[in-house]
């Protein structure tokens, strides 16, 4: 593959801004419809197969996979002890991370928290500063959306119906599963549709005792929906298909790309279009704006390792920067003609920032299984989804929306039960006769998307580049709360059912922002003065400003949005080149 450079004196048709699910999905479509597109991404590139060493034995690692001891990543009790900007009582260790960089394979991907400070309420905001963000690393969960999410105001009268419905979407759902490969189940659900589906992986026996008990209640497990090809892409040389390794447990990142990855799934093959050009260590601080018209003409960018500035120009931008950083980047780039920041005369920017709220879940013992020979369950990419059964045919009288369960069971390389009493030999034997009868789940609700919810940028913090940090006013309410209490009970219910010895029953909320799931921060909509982007996540303001990341989504659903915003980017996209073709932008 070559890489053709960025050329500072042009004018592209299209600078995209990050590399991700989003920036990397325009960067096919819109190369794919001729256009010359220039791709900006903050961080480096990294050689990712070395980082992620997928086959590495744990005893093959200095520190078993743990990081290396001069750097250190957040807890739980340190995001609910400490306050942002995170740092302070911390200075023993020469880099901090989030939660997520608590192993040695992803050290590198995920950022420094010093470099990338922000500020206001806790948060646990994992950021993946480097070629393809966050889908180095991502969990693979693949789930569509239905008009139980896009019509939820419809259904139970808070907030906004999205401007668009499934039909409009479901096209694009399909092109997206054929493109990059998923691997599920047919469920036929009105509330999680099926998508075109490569060959699933097996549920193991703990697995299949909770789906029938669940059947009986009426509810539905299925087969976790992996954005990942089990059968091959003919049309991507640069993917393999999934030999069940099982190593995308250890905090995602599949160094043969058999998991979805925005560079092998999207940006490589654009690059051989010819009409790719890219440029890392490239940290957008502004867009710019033509004084004259009002409309983007391209971005101004400070070289990561240098710090030197620079400009290109653009006749079309479009933001894929991540939910969080394309608001941030929409606040920075003030002009006279856009005083309140860009895309902002509604002032929604920034609001209705909604995400997923998890925490309560279950641990159990299918006793059956107890001294029963080892099964090889690490080899699959995902184990169940418990899809959601809540506010769906009936009306939960304490909280409105609804959420899932993540979960698996069955032998693993770093077993479950090692908390066990005991040393010795009878603490091995202890350990191995349980150890594939453990199972256990975890939820992901809906966190309601509120105006009051929000970020702006902080007066006094910067980045290490001088840009000024997002500040964070952001909490969960009453009813994520009242939603959590919930999800404790139907866990423990459910496994109760299914004849499960309970282990443990978690009920805390994890510190917001946990999900990584951020949503919201420039919401679509068909009326101006309520949204930031239309249908298309073009801005109702700046005719040639496209935000295709998950800042345009109107509320957050419970399922897992990748798939979703890359979907949605496609149709944008689409959309985006009829209109420059037309002469419209
Ligand atoms: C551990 C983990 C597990 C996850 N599990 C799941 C899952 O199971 N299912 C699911 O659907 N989702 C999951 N996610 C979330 C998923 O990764 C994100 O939804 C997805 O990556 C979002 O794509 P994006 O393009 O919006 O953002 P990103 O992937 O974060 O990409 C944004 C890119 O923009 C770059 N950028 C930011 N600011 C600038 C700037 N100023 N200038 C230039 N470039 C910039 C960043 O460096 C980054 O590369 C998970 C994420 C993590 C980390
Ligand atoms: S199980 Fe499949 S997707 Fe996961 S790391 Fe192994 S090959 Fe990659």
């Amino acid at each position: 593959m070559t890489e053709p450079e960025a050329n500072l004196s042009k004018t592209y048709d299209a600078v995209i801004v990050g590399s991700g699910a989003a920036g990397g999905m325009a960067a096919h479509v819109l190369t794919s419809h001729g256009l010359q597109v220039l791709l900006l991404e903050a961080g480096k590139k990294l050689p990712i197969e070395q980082e992620l060493r997928s086959m590495e034995w744990p005893y093959d690692n200095a520190h078993r996979g743990d990081l290396p001891p001069e750097s250190h990543a957040l807890t739980f009790n340190e995001y609910t002890i400490r306050n942002p900007p995170y740092g302070a009582g911390f200075e023993k260790a020469r880099h901090l991370r989030s939660y997520v960089g608590n192993s040695d394979y992803v050290k590198n991907i995920v950022v420094d928290e010093r470099e990338n400070p922000f500020t206001g309420t806790n948060y646990a905001w994992v950021r993946a500063r480097c070629l393809g963000g966050k889908t180095n690393i991502w969990g693979r969960l693949a789930l569509r959306l239905s008009d139980y999410d896009f019509k939820a105001k419809s259904r139970d009268g808070f907030g906004e119906d999205w401007p668009i419905s499934y039909s409009d979407i479901a096209p694009y759902y399909d092109k997206v599963d054929l493109y990059l490969g998923i691997m599920g189940v047919k469920e036929n659900l009105p509330h999680l549709p099926d998508g075109i589906f490569q060959r699933p992986q097996k549920l193991n026996c703990a697995e299949v005792t909770l789906k029938q008990s669940l059947q009986k209640m009426g509810r539905v497990l299925t087969q976790y929906r992996a954005g990942v090809t089990s059968e091959g892409l003919k049309h991507n040389k640069y993917r393999s298909r999934c030999y069940g390794r099982g190593s995308c447990e250890r905090k995602g990142g599949c160094d043969i790309h058999a998991a979805f990855d925005s560079p092998t799934g999207l940006i490589y093959p654009a690059m051989d279009t010819a009409n790719l050009s890219l440029r890392t260590n490239a940290v957008v601080r502004e867009v710019t704006v033509d004084p004259q018209t009002g409309k983007a003409s391209g971005v101004h960018f400070i070289d990561a390792q240098t710090m030197k500035d620079y400009t290109v120009r653009a006749k079309v931008v479009v933001l894929a920067a991540s939910t969080l950083e394309s608001a941030r980047l929409l606040l920075l780039s003030k002009s006279r003609s856009h005083a309140n920041g860009l895309a902002n005369s509604s002032g929604h920017v920034g609001h209705n920032f909604c995400e997923h709220i998890m925490g309560p879940g279950v641990t159990g013992r299918a006793k059956d299984l107890v001294g029963k020979p080892s099964t090889l369950d690490d080899g699959r990419p995902g184990g169940f989804y418990l899809t959601r059964f809540r506010n769906l045919s009936e009306k939960h009288p304490k909280f409105i929306r609804g959420y899932g369960f993540e979960g698996g069971s069955g032998c693993r390389m770093f077993p479950s039960g090692t908390d066990v009493h005991g040393f010795g030999a009878s603490f091995k034997e202890e350990v191995r006769k349980n150890q594939g009868a453990y199972i256990g789940m975890g939820a992901f609700g809906e966190v309601l998307a509120r105006y009051e919810n929000y970020v702006d940028l902080d007066p006094v913090v910067k980045d290490k580049w001088g840009i000024p940090a997002l500040r964070f006013h952001y909490k969960f309410g009453d009813n994520e709360h009242r939603m959590a209490e919930d999800m404790k009970e139907t866990a423990q219910e459910m496994f109760e059912a299914a004849g499960f010895e309970i282990v443990h029953v978690r009920s805390r909320v994890l510190t917001e922002g946990w999900s990584i799931h951020e949503l919201g921060t420039a919401r679509m909509g068909d009326d101006p003065k309520t949204s930031v982007l239309n249908q298309f996540q073009q801005s109702h303001d700046v005719q040639n400003l496209f935000v295709v990341d998950g800042s345009g989504f109107v509320s957050a659903s419970c399922q897992n949005l990748t798939w979703t915003i890359m979907a949605l980017c496609w149709r944008s996209c689409d959309y985006l080149a009829d209109e420059f073709r037309k002469g419209n932008l």
